[in-house]
């Protein structure tokens, strides 16, 4: 089976300067030739780093993809490494030296000496076309390895990889396939779906269960890889099943599915409407909520209702209420969605309100503590939650969990 390591070279990478989307990128399209990505590495521009990544990727992987440091200045290495690597020296390519020479002719621009080293490249190698600009690629086939150098400007690496390195990538790698197919599950933490699955998420297993968590949302990423596509994607299909036996409600939908699209989804086939109370968030439920397009047909109303004054001539939450338990309270949470869904007439209302930090914490009620309530004619469903991290997180995970209550009743 043929695997990939990729190469990401260049100083600006490693001080802050540029992200490195190369290597999100051809991991992304070697994915889609069905081969996986096994290793990256990101090195400054250092003759002996780049010859030493090289190696090392070399041996992680039969298809080696490097980017950067291509171009004409004296940080740019690559070419030089690349040769050091194959133990071959760099070659005057003149039919190369010719199209360079057009480039700049074309534009009536002066080439400078320096271009000319673009016309090397290492013996035994050949050149990949650049339309975009001066600088070739590189690729060599060495002991049934596959290496490829390609600029490091993002549209040159693209159209360049697009145009002559994936049609040799897949005649490299042969009938080969991966399938990818996500699970989206909220409501647990990463550790306790560990658990759930127990040997499912074993290392070295085909199809392999990735994990990655964002804002509460966990995503299991199901990578079956097999001769041919058909079968890779039945491996795939039957691991979903048998993950979704095991996580039951936990998976709220697949791909990249949010948790408002789901239950805007609902909402919508259930033809039922719904309308939002908030203190802490700000209109972060309003705003995810809204972010679907088609949201007219549920969504009607959203207060933000951040003074205690608000609460109480905006939702009728009654004064005394406030003074008794405070604003951040169950109580209040209560009220804040029977008022709102008396007001907007609507199925379903949520009411939340909490301390989202970084100020106004007691040591009755800390940083990060939230109460949500759900109500409908089923009456009011009320969590108190307690999240960590900071102002940003609390507040989007509590709208998060506040859409995951909907999700479950609407479940029902
Ligand atoms: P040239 O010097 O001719 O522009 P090159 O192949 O030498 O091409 P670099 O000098 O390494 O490329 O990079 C050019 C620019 O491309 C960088 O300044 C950076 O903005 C961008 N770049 C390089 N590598 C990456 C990367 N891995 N991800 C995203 N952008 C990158
Ligand atoms: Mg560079």
């Amino acid at each position: 089976m043929k695997k990939a390591s990729i190469v990401s070279i260049g100083n600006e990478l490693l001080n802050g300067q540029t992200v490195d989307t190369n290597t999100t990128y051809l991991s992304g399209q070697l994915l889609t030739i069905g081969v996986p990505v096994v290793s990256s590495y990101t090195i400054g521009d250092d003759m002996d780093a780049i010859v030493r990544a090289f190696n090392l990727a070399s041996n992680d992987a039969n298809i080696v993809i490097a980017t950067g440091g291509l171009g004409p200045t004296d940080d740019d290495l690559t070419r030089q490494g690349f040769a050091n690597f194959l133990g071959t020296e760099l070659e005057l390519q003149n039919e190369l030296l010719d199209k360079i020479q057009n480039f700049f002719a074309k534009r009536n621009l002066q080439m400078s000496e320096r271009n000319k080293i673009q016309a090397y490249i290492p013996a035994g190698a050949r050149p990949l076309a650049n339309p975009l600009g001066t600088a070739p690629g590189i690729m060599a086939e060495a002991e049934d390895k596959l290496i490829v150098a390609l600029p490091g400007v993002p549209s040159e690496m693209k159209q360049m990889f697009a145009e002559s390195v994936l049609p040799e990538l897949q005649r490299f790698a042969g009938t080969q396939a991966v399938v990818v197919r996500k699970l989206r599950c909220f409501g647990t933490g990463e550790s306790n779906i560990a658990e759930l699955l127990g040997s499912l998420m074993q290392r070295g297993r085909n199809p392999l269960i990735n994990c990655t968590v964002e804002y509460g949302v966990i995503t299991l990423h199901i990578i079956a890889t097999a001769e041919d596509k058909n079968k890779a994607r039945q491996m795939a299909e039957k691991k979903e099943k048998s993950l979704r036996n095991t996580l039951g409600e936990l998976v709220y939908g697949t791909g990249e599915q949010t948790l408002a699209e789901v239950v805007g989804e609902k909402l919508a086939r259930q033809k039922m409407t719904i309308a939002v109370a908030e203190s802490c968030t700000g209109g972060t439920l309003a705003k995810l909520l809204t972010d679907i397009p088609g949201a007219s047909r549920y969504f009607t109303h959203g207060w933000v209702t951040y003074s205690n004054t608000a609460k109480t001539t905006e939702l009728g939450v009654p004064a005394d209420l406030i003074e008794k338990y405070g604003a951040v309270s169950e109580q209040v949470a209560q009220a804040m969605a029977c008022g709102a869904r008396k007001k907007a007439r609507t199925d379903f209302a949520i009411g939340i309100t909490g301390i989202a930090g970084p100020a106004g914490a007691t040591e009755q009620k800390p940083i990060g503590l939230v109460y949500i309530t759900v109500d409908s004619d089923d009456g009011c469903n009320t969590k108190h939650c307690l999240f960590p991290h900071d102002r940003q997180f609390i507040r989007l995970r509590a709208a998060q969990t506040a859409l995951n209550m909907l999700r479950l009743e609407l479940n029902i």
